[in-house]
């Protein structure tokens, strides 16, 4: 039995995680369920899976009468109720949990991953931004537990892409990889000019043409600054320079990943657009369990196309390489930039071509520091909403 802790358990990832349980429950068990804010479906899950221990991120819930009522309920049973990001950390060092699945949204999930492996357990990841932000502090801490443990296994990552690439890599020598192919569907505004681009509306942007995913994941992928940040966490993940990380673009979303070898071989990891697969893969490995999933049918599957992303339209793929090869507190910015410039759009209080434009005027504004401490860069995110924010008010 593996006893998993969920950690952003409503969310998209955090709710077909709860899903692959529920298809095996005889090798799965939830020990402890976080969520940011919303307490009534946390009561509903904690009671579906008989989970004791429960964490609200958001602390401001603490005297809310439902977080009175869930604590009395947890403590009762012998388990444990808190609100703040210290209550969330507390779940990933509960002695009866073996993985942690990181699905929080947002820069929120680096202490969560950073507290995750300090404890010594697996961190399944989704949260893009623990490595993005936090990758020169967390992979040596991965490392260390692959090292203790003879094989690579302390990371698992849930991203379809890199946990494609993962699969591409089993059993083959890192030495000899020459290229990892990161695929992108292209998002929803593909082919368009930025011209076409200058009055798209939140809705229009939510639509993703592949895979069903939350709201900010859903602008960055169709920004192609969900793939920038792919690319920067490839790179943490794989040890892999961005010299030898390249962005295709594969709109039907077939082929998740690609590992070109010294020979000129090319894995590639195809699969049906269902997260719950790699969520699983990285709850099962190094074994593979049957899912509940419609196989890919090859004969119906037609073409598969492929092309270069349109780095001059969609500017923030280029941003996040910049921000990548540049390294140390760049990411860090970067990312807390794009934050508050996808919230402020999502809240119409900013264009869609704002969303670059905001990222980049805060990175020109940020003097590169190397990366030290998770204070360093908490107080660096914070930095960068304010200059995000001060350049939205400014526009509007
Ligand atoms: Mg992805």
């Amino acid at each position: 039995m593996r006893r998993v802790v969920v950690l952003g358990s409503t969310g998209s990832i955090g709710t077909q995680t709860l899903d692959v349980v529920r298809q095996h429950a005889d090798k799965l068990e939830i020990v402890a369920l976080a969520v940011n804010s919303s307490i009534d479906t946390l009561a509903k899950q904690a009671g579906e899976f008989g989970v004791k221990h429960l964490a609200v991120g958001d602390e401001r819930l603490a005297g809310d009468a439902r977080a009175v009522e869930l604590a009395q309920l947890a403590n009762a049973a012998g388990g444990s109720f808190g609100c703040g990001a210290s209550a969330v950390a507390d779940l990933v060092r509960l002695p009866e949990a073996d993985i942690v699945v990181n699905a929080l949204v947002g820069a929120a999930g680096l202490r969560a991953s950073y507290e995750t492996l300090a404890a010594g357990k697996v961190l399944a990841l989704a949260n893009k931004e623990s490595l993005v932000v936090g990758g020169d502090l967390i992979m040596p801490l991965a490392r260390k537990l692959d090292a203790a443990a003879g094989f690579q296994h302390a990371l698992m990552p849930i991203d379809s892409e890199h946990g494609a690439i993962y699969q591409c890599l089993l059993g083959e020598d890192a030495a000899e990889v020459t290229r990892l192919w990161v695929t992108a569907s292209g998002g929803p505004f593909r082919g368009r000019t930025r011209a076409e681009l200058k009055d798209i509306t939140p809705a229009q942007a939510l639509a993703h043409p592949t895979w069903n995913m939350g709201a900010k994941i859903s602008i960055d992928s169709s920004t192609l600054m969900n793939k920038g940040l792919e690319v920067i966490e490839a790179h943490h993940l794989f040890d892999m320079p961005y010299e030898k990380i390249e962005v295709v673009v594969q709109p039907q979303s077939a082929i998740h990943s690609m590992v070109e070898f010294a020979d000129g071989s090319v894995k590639a990891h195809l699969g049906t657009t269902d997260m719950r697969i790699p969520i699983q893969f990285a709850l099962s490995y190094p074994a593979r369990w049957k899912a509940p999933v419609e196989p890919l049918d090859f004969r119906k599957l037609g073409t598969l196309e492929f092309a270069a992303p349109d780095v001059e339209t969609f500017r923030c793929l280029e941003l996040a390489r910049i921000a990548g090869k540049t390294g140390g507190t760049l990411p860090c910015v970067m990312n807390a930039a794009n934050e508050v410039a996808v919230a402020t759009f999502l809240a119409e209080r900013n264009s869609y071509l704002g969303i670059a434009e905001c990222v980049e005027y805060v990175m020109d504004a940020h003097e590169v520091q190397t990366v030290e401490s998770l204070e360093q860069l908490e107080q660096l995110d914070a930095w960068a909403r304010a200059c995000a924010m001060s350049w939205v008010d400014a526009r509007v």
